[in-house]
């Protein structure tokens, strides 16, 4: 996909703040400092629009991009952080699953992980979440620059095997360093986003 045109629209803190021209989205679900906010910049060829590592866990918000006039990414607050609260994970918990039940134009999910280790237990409860209510997921496994070639292939079947992956569930494996799976990527979301 040739990204010619994308912008930062709203961080919504509720409903009544999501666009409603009716365009496909597309959400990343992750741990905070996974790699999501520069796996954005990377597939869009911005070096800053979504900002990195900020604050990371306080972003209660969702963050919706529009790419092209045809699509959004849907920037879900990163999860897993030890430092916020109880209340504020079980706020997480609420907000992102009335955005993920309710959403009719959520066409696909990315779930990233750090390629470099097992996904966590977060990770894992978030994959059986999303496969029990039937939402499509395509796990990115990010920071692949950072494991020799030869280890690719152990530590996506490690990626796999932890998260119980159903064989129909496309796994890429991404570098925002690199750019390696972004062509793959944008192709697995265009055949989630084309009518
Ligand atoms: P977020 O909290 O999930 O949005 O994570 P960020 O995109 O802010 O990334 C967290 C840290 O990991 C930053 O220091 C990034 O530079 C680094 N990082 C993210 N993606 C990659 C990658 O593909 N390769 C490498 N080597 N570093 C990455």
């Amino acid at each position: 996909m040739n990204v010619t045109q994308a912008e930062f629209v709203i961080s919504a803190v509720g409903p009544a703040q999501y666009p409603e021209e009716g365009l496909p989205e597309i959400a990343l679900a992750g741990r905070s400092n996974v790699g999501k906010s520069s796996l954005i910049n990377k597939m869009i060829q911005r070096k800053n629009l979504a900002r990195t590592s900020s604050q990371p866990g306080k972003t209660q918000t969702l963050n919706f991009y529009k790419i092209n006039g045809e699509l959004y990414f849907v920037d879900l607050p990163g999860y897993g952080y030890a430092k916020v609260s109880r209340t504020q994970r079980e706020q997480w918990g609420k907000f992102i699953e009335q955005y993920l039940l309710q959403r009719d134009r959520l066409r696909l999910l990315l779930l990233l992980v750090d390629a470099r280790h097992p996904p966590t237990r977060d990770d894992v409860s978030m994959y059986d979440w999303l496969t029990h209510f039937s939402i499509p997921v395509c796990v990115v496994a990010t920071k692949a620059d950072k494991i020799p070639r030869s280890q690719w292939q152990k530590h996506v079947k490690q990626v796999k095997e932890t998260l119980f992956m159903r064989g129909s569930d496309p796994l890429v494996l991404f570098s925002s360093e690199t750019g390696l799976g972004k062509d793959e990527l944008w192709a697995i979301i265009q055949q989630h986003t084309e009518v």
